[in-house]
């Protein structure tokens, strides 16, 4: 697994004086021009605050949604800059002029009056996603240092991830390093340990890797939401009209083999009759009919999750239980998020992470119950299955 030979406060003795390129996550929601949620935004402001006591003059770099290189209104960076003033308390200047006709002389003429800039957002380029060597030249020249502060990103090849520490003297930024080290702990479990993973969501084409790589690893998995539908399909239950993977029955009944006794699964379900479109209701398994579309976990099923997870002493968490976007579908996940609350005062190392994960831990409050959950989301799920990083890997060269 890959480890990160320098860190943030390594940082410290470069900067001085120096123009840093920070590639930042501040892809928020915004709405009539305004940032909805500056969550992201506040997590950036001690690494600026660090660089600034160290008197590094700043580039911030961030993408905001997914414009595919082209520039438009709908994902100006403006009103993030808006945003972050207040936060830092420091002017910001917000820098729209295009990376490609941008000289360095020009920045630094700005930095006397301006400790950060904000540039424009960089996936208005599409050679970002392309990872262009002329344009990871271009970037890389407008700074003298550059620092990762985007683990979210940090899976893909793209310019200013893993391209300008080709360039630039390199450093992991203080979220980053944080974490990686947090995530890190999932690899250092031994055989010892009752470790478990909930997974869940919707595919399991998605997950292949971290399926296989937790059945060997970890105690137990237990397998809710969608992705159960699937193994169920593969055993030979009925499964209705529920969501599932056809195309990887196959695959899902192989890995039932090799791992019959760490994998658990749903015994019951909330399940709706398609015919009549009527109230939930509860069933075995055994009995769903082929009408029935099966939406959550069943109390049976609640009752076995808790009670594992309360045994556990290492978690990992990706995916829900349930279709939980609609009421009362949320319930089977919300329940055995308890079993994490009730851990809370025992030696207990948990992980969350996912996109999906995140919303439902939010709507249930416990995102403080765990003891990390990672803002990665893609980036989470590769490093987690000990995949390889490109944006990381860089900050070693
Ligand atoms: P994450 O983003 O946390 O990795 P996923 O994207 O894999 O999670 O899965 C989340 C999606 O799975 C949600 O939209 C949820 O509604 C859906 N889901 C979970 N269980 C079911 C189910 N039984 N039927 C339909 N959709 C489900
Ligand atoms: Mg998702």
């Amino acid at each position: 697994m890959l480890t990160i030979k320098k860190k943030f406060s390594d940082s410290y003795n470069f900067v001085y004086n120096k123009t840093v390129i920070l590639r930042a996550d501040l892809n928020v929601p915004i709405k009539d021009n305004v940032v909805t949620d500056v969550t992201r935004i506040k997590k950036i402001v001690p690494t600026l605050k660090k660089l600034l006591e160290n008197k590094a003059k700043i580039i911030i770099i961030s993408h905001l949604g997914r414009p595919n290189g082209v520039w438009s209104k709908e994902f100006s960076l403006k009103c993030v800059a808006s945003g972050l003033e207040p936060l830092i308390k420091e002017k910001i200047l917000f820098c729209d002029t295009n990376i490609k006709s941008l000289k360095k002389d020009e920045l630094q003429k700005k930095f006397a009056t301006y400790n950060i800039i904000l540039l424009e957002n960089i996936r208005f380029y599409k050679e970002e996603e392309e990872n262009e060597e002329k344009f990871i030249k271009k970037l890389s020249s407008l700074g003298e240092i550059f620092i990762n502060e985007c683990f979210s990103c940090s899976h893909r090849n793209h310019s200013s991830i893993s391209g300008v520490p080709k360039f630039l003297p390199s450093f992991p930024g203080q979220l980053l390093e944080n974490e990686i080290q947090n995530l890190k702990n999932l690899f250092y479990i031994t055989n010892h340990s009752n470790s478990i993973a909930v997974l869940g969501g919707a595919k399991i084409s998605t997950k292949i890797k971290l399926l296989e790589y937790y059945a060997s690893k970890f105690t137990k998995i237990l397998i809710g939401g969608a992705m159960a539908n699937t193994f169920l399909l593969a055993k030979g239950n009925e499964i209705g009209k529920s969501l599932c993977e056809k195309k990887m029955v196959k695959y899902a009944k192989e890995l039932l083999t090799k791992y019959k006794d760490i994998i658990l699964f749903p015994t019951d379900a909330v399940v709706i009759d398609k015919t009549n479109n009527d109230k939930p209701q509860v069933k075995l398994i055994d009995s769903i009919k082929k009408n029935d579309v099966i939406f959550d976990i069943g109390p049976q099923t609640r009752m076995l999750f808790y009670n594992e997870i309360i045994k556990s002493d290492t978690l990992l968490w990706n995916g829900p239980m349930g279709f939980f976007e609609q009421k009362p579908f949320d319930a089977g996940t919300k329940f055995c998020l308890k079993a994490i609350a009730k851990n809370k005062n025992k030696k207990f190392f948990s992980v969350a992470g996912g996109g999906d994960t995140i919303s439902i831990l939010n709507q249930s409050n416990c995102f403080n119950d765990f003891s990390f959950v990672s803002t990665g989301g893609g980036a989470f799920l590769e490093f987690v299955q000990g995949a390889h990083m490109p944006g990381l890997a860089s900050l070693n060269d």
